[in-house]
C-alpha cells in the first residue's frame, strides 16, 4: 500500500530545506486537479520541476506516457525509495534545469514535444517560465503552481496594476489562464502566501515573422519605469530623442503621452514596425 507523505518523511527523517522552497502537497484531490488542469493524456511526455516527496510525480505518472522529474536536493533519495519505487515510466534526474543547455536537456528528454507540470519553488518561477518560452525546446504547455499575485500578473489585462513585462512575455509566445486558486494550508509546511495554478499554452508559431527580440526589448523598456510615459522610456533605453520617440508612437496609431502599461500586445507589434 502507498504510504502517506508525512509517514514517508518521518520514516526517512527528512529535513526540509527552506532555502529550496520545499512546501509539499499531499492532498490527493488537489494533486489530481493539477493533473486534470494540465490536460495531459497517455500520449504525453511530461517534465516536472521539483520532485519533492514525489506526490505530484506519482499522479502525473499515472496518466502520462513518460515522466522526467528534475530535483536538486539529493537528500530526497531515501524519500523517493519509499514513495516512487516501482513506477516504470518515471526517471528522476538530480539536475537544475535552469543550468542545463538545450542540448543536455534534449539528451535526457528527447527531441519530441513535452508538457511541463510543476509545483515550483517560487523564486524560480519567472526564470523557469522564460527558460522554456525562449528556448527552441518543443514545450507545448506549462502548468505550474505560482504565488497568487504572480499568477495574476501572468494573465493580466492592459491598464491594470498586474499588467507587466512578464504578462507580455507570455503573450508573445502563448496564452495563460488561472485554472485554480490554492490556499496556503494545502502545503506542508504552509508558506506565508496563497497560490494559484496557471496553465500557459505555448504557440511557437505565434507572431511568426515578427521581430520578437525587438518587441521584447520595447516591452522591457516600457516597464522599466512604469509610471513614466513611453516617450520618456524609449528616450532612455533606445537613445531616441523625445520628438523621434513621439513620432514613432503616432505612426503606430498611439497617443504620444501613452504609458507602456496601456499598450496591448498588438500595439507593441505595431510599434515594433516603426523601428
Ligand atoms: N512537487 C512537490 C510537491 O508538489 O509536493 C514539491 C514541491 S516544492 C514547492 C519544490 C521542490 O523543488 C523542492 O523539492 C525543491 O527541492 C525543488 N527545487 C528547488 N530548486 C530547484 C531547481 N532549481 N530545480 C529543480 N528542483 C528544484
Amino acid at each position: 500500500m502507498e504510504m502517506k507523505m508525512k509517514d514517508v518523511l518521518q520514516a526517512t527523517s527528512f529535513r526540509f530545506n527552506k532555502a529550496l522552497g520545499q512546501n509539499f502537497i499531499s492532498d490527493t484531490n488537489l494533486l489530481k486537479g493539477i493533473v486534470t488542469d494540465s490536460g495531459i493524456t497517455p500520449d504525453d511526455v511530461v517534465v516536472e520541476i521539483g520532485t519533492g516527496a514525489g506526490t505530484l510525480t506519482r499522479q502525473i505518472a499515472s496518466v502520462a506516457k513518460q515522466v522526467y522529474s528534475f530535483e536538486v536536493d539529493q537528500n530526497l533519495i531515501p524519500v523517493h525509495e519509499l514513495s516512487l519505487s516501482g513506477i516504470d515510466n518515471l526517471q528522476v534526474i538530480f539536475r537544475d534545469v535552469l543550468k542545463m543547455k538545450d542540448d543536455e536537456f534534449k539528451s535526457i528528454v528527447g527531441e519530441g514535444e513535452f508538457k511541463v507540470v510543476a509545483n515550483l519553488p517560487y523564486y524560480i518561477t519567472t526564470p523557469l517560465i522564460m527558460r522554456f518560452l525562449e528556448s527552441e525546446l518543443n514545450v507545448t504547455s506549462l502548468t505550474i503552481m505560482v504565488q497568487e499575485e504572480v499568477g495574476r500578473r501572468l494573465v493580466a489585462k492592459p491598464n491594470t496594476a498586474d499588467y507587466s513585462a512578464i504578462t507580455l512575455a507570455v503573450l508573445l509566445r502563448g496564452e495563460g489562464t488561472i485554472t485554480r486558486k490554492v490556499g496556503r494550508n494545502m502545503f506542508y509546511p504552509a508558506p506565508n502566501v496563497d497560490s494559484a495554478v496557471v496553465r500557459i499554452d505555448v504557440d511557437k508559431d505565434k507572431l511568426a515573422g515578427e521581430n520578437k527580440a525587438l518587441i521584447h526589448k520595447l516591452v522591457r523598456s516600457a516597464f522599466l519605469m512604469r509610471r513614466k510615459t513611453l516617450v520618456n522610456n524609449l528616450n532612455a533605453s533606445f537613445g531616441l530623442s523625445k520628438a523621434e520617440a513621439a513620432e514613432k508612437l503616432i505612426a503606430a496609431g498611439l497617443d504620444e503621452r501613452v504609458r507602456g502599461e496601456a499598450l496591448s500586445l498588438e500595439d507593441y507589434v505595431n510599434l515594433s514596425h516603426q523601428f
